[in-house]
């Protein structure tokens, strides 16, 4: 199956109903068709044809859904990108993308007017907020009816490139993954399955330029649901429509589980529809799965996945047990491996290499075959991730293998030492890195953030982490922050993080 008939399948099995919210406004499945239909026809009529690429970067809005429809029912390829990147990160999408338009608004249109300058081809830029002029097309101005289906249904097939994704670059300079249709669209349907999801309301909070927030639209799609975007995270905002809409589940990164748990007013909403939250894209601390679990009465399914694998590889559901720092089990048509450095089988309970087989895994980056040899050997997608397996067939990822610490030749996983602060009654956040240190190569660094009117010195939580790990196994030092750096996901940006503590160190 192509993605763009999720909404053509969508639309035949379920009838009408109000598929998407957005602040005032609410679409059904067939305005939503109709717009997307007659926007892939003014694609076509602006010349953008079968593997042509085409920038999405705006803030989660209706268009973003539309925009993904049309542009692959056009035949052309998706490039969704974070609309909180600096001008340089787009410029440098754009350039190694090359593509043919970019579909922005107002709030983003002048990072993206100073990203596509110097360049040696002029993408076209079409706004969903601004008035057609000299450089900008208005997103409404480029419908077409296309009553004579002037190029539509495209020649692609469900092995073509649907997306090409760039990763955020947590770990170095984004990589175009190259995802097919059948990628995205198995994925979506083995998660529905794994999850048993039924059809209703859910919360599109995570950004649709991220993999997961992708999948999140093509499963509401799938089941015919409806989903609740939101241009950002606000926490009043979702609380209302959780109450409003009746959700009884969505899928979130843990910098939002984190901020629903520390909203002083959630009492003031009915959340009593709520069943499950499902995690993924960065490690979500046990303590946290605990206090949001007591606190709303509602499960938290920890998963697992990366853009390579678009995105799904395991995740826990209703129906077995959860074991808090888990990430589930391999979902339907996902095989999984630990592996040592040798590509040698390891047992049960050993620590290795994760790498993953399936219909999900993708065909490598765009235009970067080095890059892409790293990562595919023999089918399997090697994910630079380092986990173990329990004799039940649950994975738990021990840490990032780019983010290992070695201090004076053993191997620290920061991870270990982030649940522990985590427990601490003074810490909201805590992030551990290394860096350089010219005795033991590499030095342990905890960066913490305290909770709100919460006193605590860095001896105590050394002490702490002392209590609980072995002495070579803990920070020497603490470094308090008021906020960790994330990315537009939520996701803590180690890299900046040790160049700040470097910085503050030396
Ligand atoms: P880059 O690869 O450039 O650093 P990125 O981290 O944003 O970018 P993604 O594909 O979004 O790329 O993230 C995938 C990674 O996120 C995984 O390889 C893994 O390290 C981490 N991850 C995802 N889910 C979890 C989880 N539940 N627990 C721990 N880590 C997770």
């Amino acid at each position: 199956m192509k993605l763009e008939q999720l909404l053509e399948t969508n639309v035949k099995k379920y009838g009408e109903y109000p598929m998407l919210y957005f602040q005032e406004k609410q679409f059904t499945n067939i305005e939503t068709k109709r717009i997307s239909d007659r926007f892939a026809a003014g694609l076509r009529k602006q010349g953008i044809g079968e593997g042509d690429r085409v920038m999405v970067i705006l803030p989660n809005c209706p268009e973003v859904i539309f925009s993904y429809q049309a542009i692959n029912r056009a035949g052309a390829i998706i490039v969704p990108v974070m609309f909180t990147l600096h001008p340089k990160e787009i410029h440098y999408i754009v350039a190694k993308s090359g593509v043919k338009a970019i579909i922005t608004s107002s709030f983003v249109l002048e990072k993206v007017r100073s990203a596509v300058q110097d360049l040696d081809f002029q993408p076209a830029i079409i706004a969903v907020d601004v008035p057609t002029g000299n450089d900008v097309l208005n997103f409404y101005d480029v419908l077409v009816d296309n009553n004579n289906k002037i190029g539509i249904p495209n020649t692609t097939n469900e092995n073509d490139t649907a997306v090409i994704l760039y990763t955020s670059g947590t770990t170095g300079s984004p990589k175009g993954v190259l995802l097919t249709h059948k990628n995205l669209y198995t994925n979506a349907e083995n998660s529905a399955k794994h999850n048993e999801t039924e059809r209703g309301t859910t919360l599109g909070v995570l950004p649709l330029a991220h993999v997961y927030g992708l999948t999140v639209s093509n499963i509401t799609m799938l089941l015919g649901s409806a989903i609740v975007i939101f241009p950002s995270f606000n926490i009043i905002e979702v609380f209302a429509a959780i109450e409003k809409h009746r959700v009884r589940t969505f899928s979130a990164v843990p910098a939002m589980i984190h901020a629903m748990l520390s909203y002083p007013d959630s009492d003031k909403f009915d959340t009593s529809s709520l069943e499950s939250v499902s995690s993924g894209s960065a490690p979500l601390p046990v303590a946290l799965l605990h206090a949001f679990q007591s606190k709303f009465n509602a499960d938290v399914y920890e998963g697992y996945g990366l853009s390579e694998a678009a995105p799904i590889v395991t995740a826990h559901r209703k129906g077995i047990q959860i074991k808090p720092g888990s990430v589930g089990i391999p979902i339907p048509g996902v095989e999984i491996k630990i592996v040592d450095e040798n590509g040698n089988n390891l047992p049960v309970g050993e620590v290795g290499e994760l790498i993953v087989r399936g219909d999900n895994v993708t065909q490598g980056y765009y235009n970067n075959p080095e890059e892409t040899e790293k990562i595919l050997m023999d089918g399997w997608l090697h994910t630079g991730d380092m986990a173990r397996l329990d004799n039940e067939g649950y994975l738990y990822i021990v840490d990032r293998k780019k983010d290992l610490i070695i201090r004076g030749g053993f191997n620290l996983y920061p991870r270990d030492v982030e649940e522990i602060l985590n427990r601490h009654e003074a810490v909201s956040e805590a992030s551990v890195i290394g860096i350089p240190d010219e005795r033991m190569g590499e030095e342990m660094v905890a960066c913490v953030v305290k909770k709100e009117g919460s006193e605590v010195c860095a001896e105590e939580l050394i002490g702490y982490c002392q209590e609980h790990l072995a002495k070579n196994k803990t920070p020497r030092q603490i470094l308090f922050m008021e906020a960790l750096p994330r990315n537009g996901v939520g996701k803590i940006l180690k890299t900046h993080l040790r160049q700040t503590a470097a910085d503050i160190i030396s």
